[in-house]
C-alpha cells in the first residue's frame, strides 16, 4: 500500500488530523491497535476550547458538538465552603463547550466513514521504518498476516503508550516530567450536574470536582491516594467523601446514583522535545500529558493538529517544507503555555502530602488572591478558554 501520510492511532489526533487531511485531498491511512468500538468506550475528555470546536467545525464534524454540547460561560471554585465563579464572558468574551470525548471520537469516525477515510483497526506490531530521511514505511500485522504502507511522512498520534515516541532514537529526544503525589478516582453516572457550571473545589481533605456530560450525565472526581484500588471505594463512600469536600448547596444536590464507570488516574505533566524526527512527526498524547485540572489535553491535541495540518497542506500545495521545519518549536510555544498553566491549577487545588505550613499558607494565599482580583481571575479565565493558536 501507499499513501502520503500515515497516521498512528486513531484517538482524537489521529482522527482529526485524517479528517482535516482528507478534505483538502492529502491521502492518509490511520492504523490503531484497537477495535474502534474499544476506541469509542474511553472516558475522557469533556471541555472543548473555542479553538479546538472550531478546528472540528473546519473537519466538517462540529454539528452534533453544537446540538448536543452545553457552552459553559464560566466555572465556580469552592474555597472554605463558599463557591466563586470565575466568568468567562465578562472577563475575556469567550466560552468552552461540554461535550465528551467519546462523542467526538464518534463523530470523527462517522465522518471519516462518510468520507470514505481508511481506517485500519486491530493492526498489531505497528512498527515505523526509514523514519530519517526519505520514503518512510510502517510495518504492521493484521489477521496474522504482516502489511507495509509506503509513505511521505508518518504522524504519530498513538497516545502516552505509542509506539511513535519509542521509535526515535533516544538521545535525539530530551524529557521534562513531573509526577504529583496523587490520582484521580472519578465515577460517571446517569444523574444531572450539581450545578450549571464545573465546581473545582479546594478543601483540607483534597481536591473534588463536579464536572458533567451533559444535562442528564454528570461526572464526578475525588482527589486520591496513589495507593488507592478502585474496590475500596464503593459508591457509597465516594459520594459520602464528596459531600464532605462540597460547599451545602452542591453537597445536598448530590444525588446517589450507581456509577456506570469508575476508574483512577495518575496525574503527571510530561513533555517530550523535539515533537518532530526526520518524516515522523508527534502530536497529542504522544509527545505531551498535561494533569486533567486545567482541561487542556485534548486541546491541546487539536492545536498540534492545526500546526501539523497547516504545515503538510503547505508541503502538498507550495512544495514547502518551511511549515514542517517549523512544526516543533510551533507546537511546543503553545504546549509549554498549556503545560504551565495545568500545573499551576494542579498545584493550587490539591493537597500535596509533603507540603509544609508554609506551602499551605502560600495556596490558600494564592487562592484567595486569585478570587479577589479581576487580573488574576482573567489570567486563569484566558488560560481555561483556550490561547490563540497563532
Ligand atoms: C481522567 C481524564 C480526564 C481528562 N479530561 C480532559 C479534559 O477535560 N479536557 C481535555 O482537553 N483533555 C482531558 N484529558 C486528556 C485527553 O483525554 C487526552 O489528552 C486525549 O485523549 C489525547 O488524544 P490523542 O489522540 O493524542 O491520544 P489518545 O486518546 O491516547 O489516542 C491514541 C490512540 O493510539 C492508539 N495506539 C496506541 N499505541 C498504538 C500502536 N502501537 N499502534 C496503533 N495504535 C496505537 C490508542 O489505542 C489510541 O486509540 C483527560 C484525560 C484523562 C485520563
Amino acid at each position: 500500500m501507499r499513501t502520503q501520510v500515515a497516521i498512528i492511532g486513531a484517538g482524537p489526533s489521529g482522527l482529526l488530523l485524517g479528517q482535516l487531511l482528507s478534505k483538502h485531498g492529502i491521502a492518509n491511512i490511520v492504523l490503531e491497535q484497537r477495535s474502534a468500538d474499544y476506541v469509542l468506550s474511553r472516558i475522557r475528555a469533556g471541555v472543548i476550547e473555542q479553538g479546538a470546536a472550531e478546528l472540528l467545525d473546519e473537519a466538517g464534524v462540529g454539528n452534533r458538538m453544537h446540538r448536543d454540547g452545553l457552552t459553559h460561560d464560566g466555572i465556580e471554585i469552592s474555597l472554605g465552603g463558599q463557591r466563586h465563579r470565575i466568568d468567562f464572558q465578562a472577563l475575556v468574551g469567550k466560552s468552552v463547550i461540554v461535550y465528551g470525548q467519546t462523542e467526538i471520537t464518534r463523530d470523527l469516525m462517522d465522518g471519516r466513514l462518510a468520507a470514505g477515510g481508511q481506517t485500519l483497526y486491530e493492526t498489531a506490531d505497528v512498527s515505523l521504518h526509514q523514519i530519517e530521511h526519505g520514503r518512510a514505511s510502517v510495518r504492521y500485522r493484521s489477521g496474522g498476516v504482516e502489511q507495509e504502507i509506503e509513505c511521505d511522512f508518518v504522524a504519530g498520534c498513538d497516545g502516552f503508550h505509542g509506539v511513535s515516541r519509542k521509535s526515535i532514537p533516544e538521545h535525539v529526544l530530551k524529557f521534562y516530567e513531573r509526577v504529583y503525589p496523587f490520582g484521580w478516582l472519578g465515577i460517571l453516572v446517569d444523574q444531572p450536574p450539581v450545578s450549571a457550571e464545573l465546581i473545582y473545589a479546594s478543601h483540607e481533605r483534597g481536591f473534588a470536582l463536579c464536572s458533567m456530560r451533559s444535562r442528564t450525565r454528570s461526572r464526578l472526581y475525588l482527589q486520591c491516594r496513589l495507593d488507592d484500588h478502585i474496590e475500596d471505594w464503593p459508591d457509597g463512600r465516594f459520594y459520602e467523601e464528596l459531600r464532605r469536600r462540597l460547599d451545602d448547596n452542591a453537597a445536598s444536590a448530590l444525588g446517589r446514583g450507581a456509577s456506570i464507570e469508575k476508574s483512577i488516574a495518575p496525574l503527571r505533566s510530561f513533555v517530550a522535545e523535539p515533537m518532530r524526527y526526520g518524516n515522523l512527526f508527534l502530536a497529542g498524547d504522544a509527545a505531551h500529558i498535561v494533569p486533567p485540572t486545567g482541561a487542556k489535553g485534548l486541546n491541546l491535541a487539536a492545536s498540534d493538529v492545526y500546526y501539523l495540518w497547516q504545515a503538510l497542506m503547505e508541503y502538498y500545495r507550495e512544495q514547502s517544507t518551511a511549515g514542517l521545519d517549523a512544526y516543533s518549536a510551533r507546537a511546543l510555544q503553545r504546549v509549554w503555555k498549556a503545560e504551565r498553566f495545568s500545573w499551576w491549577m494542579t498545584s493550587i487545588l490539591h493537597c500535596f502530602p509533603e507540603s509544609s505550613g508554609f506551602d499551605q499558607k502560600m495556596q490558600r494565599a494564592e487562592l484567595e488572591y486569585l478570587l479577589s482580583s479581576r487580573a488574576a481571575m482573567t489570567a486563569l479565565a484566558e488560560n481555561y478558554v483556550g490561547l490563540p493558536y497563532k
